[in-house]
């Protein structure tokens, strides 16, 4: 396997559109990378960018020591697996596995062999004799992979492979996904615009928008420590909530105002920064229920949404027109209009500087 870099990549379409700017990043020999982003964010084109599928206007891709920018997809020994499975219906999965290798002009023992295997990593083998129409969803994606792996490439990329499968099936080949990468140890980059699918796979994800990659990070850190508003808005479920607040500076410390909400800040040093105004992320889990007593501000309950083990509260703030969403357990037994208290966990509260969206804490 290889760890793939790029170096400071833009690409700009013939129509002029600009679809990234400035991507760099080492993928380690291994590493099981995500790029997760909204639709049009330029996954896709930084993906295929790796493949040799487009040029980039400048910068430099590397592969381990090669500067691969010029050099042709079929010399670059990388795997594309895509969403459409592109199998040949009328050929058996075993053919389908060994026609890539009998093209290249791969003896017969050798392909033979390859394909035994891949078949055999894949769970694969007791339907080498069927044709693609007789297999599940679940098992042709398995199938396009294998026609991958077969190849043994450098590294394995992945454009959407499961954005065509049932909630349940994309849950299922995740995990084998997952499996494989471990079992393989193989280098793969893998393009998606749902966060969890990112969450789940990733080694690291890396969060792109409007063709810049706005964090590289591991799961778990991209969630706990987003970089800035625009991550910590895309990544998480349900979605953190925003107050665009004013800064008081008082002699006990700072505090944050947004309408009828105020927050006490304590151990905070901005000097460096001074921003005019601040956004405050606070994530639907890092909200409780108390007493209006002891509330930093008092809501109105709106929508109950029950999720199973929790329960999705849709709120208003007193006086104001904005939503905010508050995960509960399900035994709090709150009801439609009912006005509560709420507390926002200290040790979880995300500041953002309001103009830039950069985290300051
Ligand atoms: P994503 O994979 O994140 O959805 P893409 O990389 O496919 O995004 O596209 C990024 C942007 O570049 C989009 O706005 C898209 O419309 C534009 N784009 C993609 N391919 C081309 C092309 N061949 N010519 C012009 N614009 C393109």
């Amino acid at each position: 396997m290889a760890s793939v870099r790029l170096d400071n990549i833009h690409k700009t379409y013939p129509n002029g559109h600009v679809a990234a700017r400035g991507l760099s990043l080492k993928i380690e020999d291994g590493e099981l990378l995500v790029f997760v982003g909204p639709s049009g964010c330029g996954k896709s084109t930084a993906l295929r960018i790796v493949a040799g599928l487009e040029t980039p206007t400048s910068g430099t891709v590397w592969i381990d020591d090669c500067d691969c920018t010029e050099v042709p997809p079929q010399k670059r020994d990388i795997a594309m697996v895509f969403q459409s499975y592109a199998l040949y219906p009328h050929k058996t999965i075993r053919d389908n596995l060994a026609f890539g290798l009998r093209m290249r002009g791969h003896d017969r023992a050798e392909i033979e062999q390859r394909v035994e295997r891949a078949a055999g990593a894949l769970g694969l083998v007791e339907f080498l004799d069927r044709k693609p129409g007789q297999l599940s969803g679940g098992q042709r994606q398995r199938v396009a992979l294998g026609r991958a792996i077969v190849r043994e490439p450098k590294a394995f990329l992945f454009d959407e492979p499961l954005s065509n499968l049932d909630a349940k099936l994309r849950v299922n080949t995740r995990a084998e996904l997952a499996r494989m990468h471990r079992r393989l140890g193989a280098t793969m980059i893998y393009v998606t615009h749902d966060q969890e699918e990112a969450m789940t796979l990733g080694t690291r994800v890396a969060v792109m928008n409007e063709g810049v990659f706005q964090q590289v990070a591991p799961p778990m850190e991209v969630y706990n420590r987003p970089a800035n508003a625009f991550v910590a808005g895309f990544v998480g479920s349900p979605a953190m909530n925003f107050f665009t607040c004013d800064i008081r500076e008082e002699p006990e410390g700072v505090r944050l105002i947004s309408g009828s909400l105020t927050v006490r800040l304590e151990g905070t040093d901005w000097s460096a920064h001074s921003p005019a105004s601040i956004t405050l992320g606070v994530r639907p889990h890092a909200i409780s229920l108390v007493p209006v007593s002891g509330a930093d501000v008092t809501a109105r309950i709106d929508v109950i949404e029950p999720l199973g083990s929790e329960i999705l509260v849709h709120v208003r703030l007193e006086g104001a027109a904005e939503e905010v969403r508050v995960v509960l357990p399900p035994e709090v037994g709150v009801e439609p209009e009912q006005i509560v208290g709420l507390k926002l966990d200290q040790a979880r509260l995300h500041i953002f500087d309001g103009a830039s969206g950069n985290r300051l804490n």
